[in-house]
């Protein structure tokens, strides 16, 4: 999709995604959706053929990139008629979020995939402001275990979802055929749950796919050269899953990963996706900080149905009683807040024990997969807590960009602002090396070479037309309308 575009953005810090430093005064060439180049100073001698941008001293990086996230689940875990109209929307929302909090590329670690292929094509259109989606559609999972919280729909239900969020299979042969048909329908990776005891109250042990099935799954996707992501909780799922050969293992599991577990997981170059922020189930700050987000900006990032579900599963959870009485929760999925508080600990240290062994770690936030894992919020939030387990704030950007976009094999396109790259860059107010907090004041992002917010001529940014004529540079053009 190429199209006509020159700009260069310049008057920027860079922040070099690969070394992990800023560059002072640089200016980058963007033409078409490319990085033609990147230059120090203001690149005046191209000032005739590219549009200027001046970026105010702004931090220029490239497009944040989330390993994990759920796009099309819709905030709302209650069936309503009202749940039905608001699913499309909301799902819209999420995908306009992404964009507001700077994060150009996410991996979809499981959705409807009906929905999932019209949002692809609205964004692909520019219908919507949306990040590029590496998808899994459907999750593969053990009939009645993980996600235990999740029902089958039924035929109709199913249909106006798009196909199921999992997909129960209970042989190697359904197996191959379900992975298949995710294939079939766009997958780019593919999707296993493997959970040996259940997250929910009450829930206790799970049945996971057997041996044969596991790797049918694994085979079918092998075979068209698909990656597999899975699902882990404790140490019996992680071990399980490796030995299947699982590639990228999601969530931090919340018992210690012992060394010489850490040291082969390394060796085998497999990937951690911790996702600490939804492990952080204890944290008051964290119930604290998504509550306020609601009060001060609810209704522009859910809408109305989804709000009011999101605001209920937090008074469950809040302001109780909780844990509710065992004939409630029998009926209802409840989480065992307590059990994943526990093993928090674990999960936070188990960051530095797969770093220190030489493994890797990506930068994923399970954004739509609880109802208060919200697009953009909590990915300032993970980042943080990465920061927690002992990164400096210049290792959790390389995490998040250059380290996320290699372990999505997107590594020669995407996460580095290099001539030839796809033009995915952000920019932000601040240092974000000195304070991670930057990140949350995102002035302009652009994807393959279109802004999609802060476009030239809104607030920060000033085309500055005497600089056209090799004026001085710093002085404010006219101000457009965005
Ligand atoms: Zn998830």
């Amino acid at each position: 999709m190429k199209f006509d575009n020159r700009v260069v953005l310049f008057n920027c810090r860079l922040f070099d995604s690969e070394r992990g430093r800023l560059l002072h005064d640089r200016s980058v060439l963007v033409e078409g959706e490319e990085i033609k180049a990147v230059e120090k100073g203001a690149a005046a001698g191209r000032a005739g053929s590219f549009t200027p941008v001046d970026l105010g001293g702004l931090t220029l990086m490239p497009g944040l990139i989330d390993t994990h996230v759920h796009i099309t689940v819709p905030f709302m875990h209650e069936v309503t008629p009202r749940a039905f109209f608001a699913m499309g929307r909301q799902i819209e929302r999420n995908a306009r979020a992404c964009i507001e909090a700077g994060i150009t590329t996410v991996r979809d670690a499981g959705g409807f995939p009906g929905r999932l292929s019209s949002l692809v094509s609205a964004i692909d259109s520019g219908d919507i402001p949306g990040p590029r989606i590496i998808r899994c559609n459907s999750c593969i999972a053990a009939p009645g275990g993980c996600p235990d919280w999740v029902p089958s729909f039924r035929h109709f239900v199913k249909a106006f979802l798009g196909g199921q969020y999992a997909e129960r299979v209970g042989s190697p042969e359904e197996a191959a055929r379900q992975t298949g048909e995710m294939i079939r329908q766009g997958a780019q990776w593919i999707k296993v749950y493997c959970q040996h005891r259940s997250w929910l109250l009450g829930g206790g042990d799970l049945p996971v796919l057997d041996p044969a099935t596991f790797r049918a799954v694994m085979d079918t996707a092998r075979r068209y050269g698909r990656k597999v992501c899975c699902h882990v909780s404790r140490m019996e799922d992680l071990e399980y899953a490796m030995s299947m050969g699982v590639d990228t293992y999601e969530h931090s599991p919340l018992e210690e990963i012992p060394d010489r577990t850490a040291v082969e997981f390394a060796a085998r170059g497999k990937v951690l996706n911790p996702t600490l922020t939804c492990l952080d189930a204890g944290s008051d700050s964290l119930w604290q900080t998504i509550g306020s987000v609601l009060d001060e900006r609810g209704p522009s990032i859910l809408e109305p149905e989804p709000l009011r579900q999101v605001r209920r599963h937090i008074r469950t959870y809040r302001t109780g009683p909780y844990p509710p009485p065992e004939s409630e929760y029998r009926k209802k999925p409840c989480f065992d807040l307590p059990l994943i508080a526990r093993g928090f600990p674990h999960a936070l240290a188990n960051v530095g024990r797969i770093l220190h062994a030489g493994g890797r770690v990506g930068v994923g936030t399970d954004s739509g997969g609880l109802p208060t894992a919200l697009f953009g919020v909590f990915y300032a939030e993970e980042l943080k807590r990465l920061q927690l387990a002992g990164l400096t704030p210049a290792q959790v950007l390389m995490l998040a960009t250059s380290g996320n976009a290699s372990i999505l094999d997107v590594g020669d396109r995407i996460g580095t602002i290099r001539p030839g790259r796809i033009a995915d860059m952000i920019a932000v107010e601040g240092n974000p090396l000195e304070d991670l907090g930057a990140i949350s004041k995102v002035r302009m992002v652009m994807r393959a070479g279109r802004f999609l917010k802060g476009a030239p001529g809104a607030d920060h940014f000033r085309i500055v037309s005497k600089w056209l004529r090799g004026r001085n540079s710093r002085q404010p053009g006219s101000s457009g309308t965005p």
